[in-house]
This record gives structure tokens, sequence and C-alpha cells, in this order.
């Protein structure tokens, strides 16, 4: 699957960063840290650490690029990459 990672989690976990989330059922769209298992609503804030679920996030998945221009973040995108489907915690079980 493609990610979209928007620079270091700001609780310096030193996990691989923030990964742009969003709903298998569409919207909204929230980072995500799969290494404190921390979830932001936008701008990501260290203080802050919510779940995906109290986010309205029940089912995950990697938000698209279309998704990320529309939220308005796209500037944010420091890299993108393709990582195998059970490297993702967050994303297991995922049909
Ligand atoms: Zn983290």
């Amino acid at each position: 699957m493609l990610i979209h990672l928007a620079g270091e989690c700001p609780v310096g976990c030193g996990g691989f960063g923030l990964l742009v989330i969003a709903d298998v059922s569409g919207s909204p769209v929230a980072y995500y840290c799969d290494d404190c298992t921390c979830a932001w609503r936008l701008p990501a804030a260290a203080g802050d650490c919510s779940t995906p679920q109290s986010l309205g996030i029940l089912t995950a998945r990697p938000a698209s690029m279309p998704e990320i221009r529309s939220a308005g973040i796209a500037t944010r995108i420091t890299r993108s990459m393709t990582v195998g489907d059970d490297e993702i915690s967050l994303f297991h079980g995922r049909a």
C-alpha cells in the first residue's frame, strides 16, 4: 500500500513518522503514529494524543493524495512510500 508521511511524530518516539490516515468510508483525514499509536487532528501537537476511533476513524486506511490535497495539507507531506500491509499495525485485519 502507498502511504504518505507528514514529518516526524511530535511525541519524538523515533518512529518512521506521521501517517496520514482516513476511514474506509471516506473522510476525515487525520495523522497517526504507528509507533506510539497516537492519532491527531491537524495539525499534530505532542500533548494532544488521541485514538483513531475517537477521531471518527473506525477502520483506518492510508489517506490518498486527492484526500490529502482536499484537506489542505499536501504541502506537509515529506515522504511517500510503499509498505507491506503487515508493516503498519493499524491496518492489520483490514479487508
Ligand atoms: Zn510517535
